[in-house]
Parts: C-alpha cells; sequence; structure tokens
C-alpha cells in the first residue's frame, strides 16, 4: 500500500511537470499577467502577435545571427510567452540590418520572409512621450556619463562585434552638445522619413518630430540619455494608428 501511495505521488509530480512542459513549450501561459496586458517589441518580420506564439519555436536561431545582440529570449520571470524573442529598447534596439538576418534565420514563419530590408521592418512606432524631459526641447546639453549603459551593455557580451564597438564610439562623440541623439542615431537608410529636429517656438528649444517612416526599432529609445527615456516606441503601433487617429 505505501508504495502504490509513492508511485501515486510520483506519477502526481511528474505528471505535473509534464504538463509544465508542454505548457512552456507550446507558449501556454501561466502568468499574473493577462495575455492581452503584453505588448512587446518583437523581432523585425514578427507577424501578428497571436500568430506569432503559434509559430514560433523557440530556437533561438534569429538572436545568434544578431550582430548587436538586440534580440532576447523572455524568461519565466515575466511568464509570458516564455522562450520567444523580444527586444528591450531600454537596453538594446534593433540596427535595422539591411538583409534583416534575424528574419533569414527564423525557419518556422514566426517573422515573415517577406521583410527583406530595413523599409519593411514594422514594429512600432516612436513617441516623445516625455517632452518636459528632453534635453533638446530644455536646450540642455548632453551630461557627462550619457553613454555609460551603452558601454555597459557592450562590455557584457561576450562577443562583441566591430559594429558594437563602432556603436559606441560614434555615442560618444555627442558629449556636451546639442542633444540631437535620436534623430541622428536612426538607423533606417533614410532616416529623415522617420525623424528630424524641428524648432519648437512655445518650448523655445528645438523637438524629435516623428514620420511615417519609422520603423519602430527601438534605437531612439535606447540612446535618448534621459533617465527615463523621453522617446519611446509603442510596440506593434503604426504611424497611423498614433499620429492620424
Ligand atoms: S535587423 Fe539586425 S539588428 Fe535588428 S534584430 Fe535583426 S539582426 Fe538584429
Ligand atoms: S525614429 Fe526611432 S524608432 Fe523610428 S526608425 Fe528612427 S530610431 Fe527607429
Ligand atoms: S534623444 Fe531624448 S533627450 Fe535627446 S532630443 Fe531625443 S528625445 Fe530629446
Amino acid at each position: 500500500m505505501a508504495k502504490v501511495k509513492t508511485d501515486r505521488r510520483k506519477f502526481m509530480k511528474y505528471s505535473s511537470l509534464g504538463v509544465l512542459g508542454l505548457a512552456l513549450g507550446g507558449g501556454i501561459i501561466f502568468s499574473p499577467y493577462p495575455v492581452q496586458a503584453e505588448n512587446r517589441l518583437r523581432p523585425p518580420g514578427a507577424v501578428d502577435e497571436k500568430r506569432f506564439l503559434g509559430l514560433c519555436i523557440k530556437c533561438g536561431q534569429c538572436l545568434q545571427v544578431c550582430p548587436y545582440h538586440s534580440i532576447k529570449l523572455s524568461d519565466i520571470v515575466k511568464g509570458y510567452g516564455v522562450g520567444t524573442p523580444y527586444i528591450d529598447a531600454n537596453e538594446r534596439g534593433c540596427y535595422a540590418c539591411s538583409a534583416v538576418p534575424c528574419v533569414l534565420a527564423c525557419p518556422s514563419g514566426a517573422l515573415d520572409h517577406h521583410c527583406e530590408k530595413p523599409e519593411d521592418i514594422h514594429m512600432g512606432v516612436a513617441v516623445l512621450e516625455f517632452p518636459d524631459t528632453c534635453l533638446a526641447m530644455n536646450n540642455t546639453p548632453i551630461p557627462e556619463g550619457f553613454s555609460t549603459k551603452m558601454h555597459k551593455f557592450t562590455n557584457s557580451v561576450r562577443d562583441v562585434t566591430k559594429l558594437e564597438l563602432d556603436l559606441v564610439k560614434k555615442l560618444d562623440e555627442f558629449k556636451g552638445k546639442q542633444c540631437t541623439l535620436c534623430a541622428d542615431m536612426c538607423p533606417i537608410p533614410n532616416p529623415m522619413s522617420a525623424i528630424a529636429m524641428v524648432y519648437d517656438s512655445s518650448a523655445g528649444g528645438h523637438k524629435p518630430e516623428i514620420y511615417d517612416g519609422c520603423i519602430g526599432c527601438g534605437v531612439c529609445q535606447e540612446v535618448c540619455p534621459t533617465q527615463t527615456p523621453s522617446i519611446v516606441v509603442k510596440p506593434r503601433e503604426t504611424y497611423e494608428s498614433v499620429y492620424q487617429s
């Protein structure tokens, strides 16, 4: 009888683990966060969120080929779409590589192969969320130590690339200047189609203005030197949905 109880306990334990494993493998969510509450920046070419969660096989191929270490796999702490790739623009945006290698590497269709060049990327759209803190609008020069976060990130990756080293070098050249970082670091081939610094007479300074060429790559959010980025990307939104609705 004692053996039967032990076997039953073992069965319960392993079947629970099995269910958990299946759930994680299949992208089912055990989370205090409702699915709709999550709105992450997904890698270039990501199909709509529901299909993305169904198609992504969590192989990590996209992040392995990214030369900027822009892509992460979500972990159990967040409890949503565990193992699926996302981009944390506070840490590292997407630099819109010309051949979009992350999409090419995706074997499942979760990243749509019709996304072949930077202009095909539509991850979201940038918004000047906190104009009051924007350095340019306040005519405040870029302070010392503004690039520490990016240096730390670059130093933390084991296989840092020349592209990443060039990036921090370029960033450091802005120290002490009037802030135009979001516009000048915008990585798309024609950044003027996405963002430009325009004079704002009410503020007495310049402000970044967003245009319909913005692909939502998150670089402006990454490089914005204010403590909480003044400019942020709204994942999966479009220029039309944010600026013309
Ligand atoms: S386009 Fe380039 S930088 Fe952006 S996520 Fe893909 S591989 Fe990384
Ligand atoms: S404006 Fe910002 S989010 Fe839009 S393409 Fe440029 S850097 Fe990327
Ligand atoms: S990078 Fe940030 S602080 Fe600088 S101009 Fe853009 S929004 Fe303003």
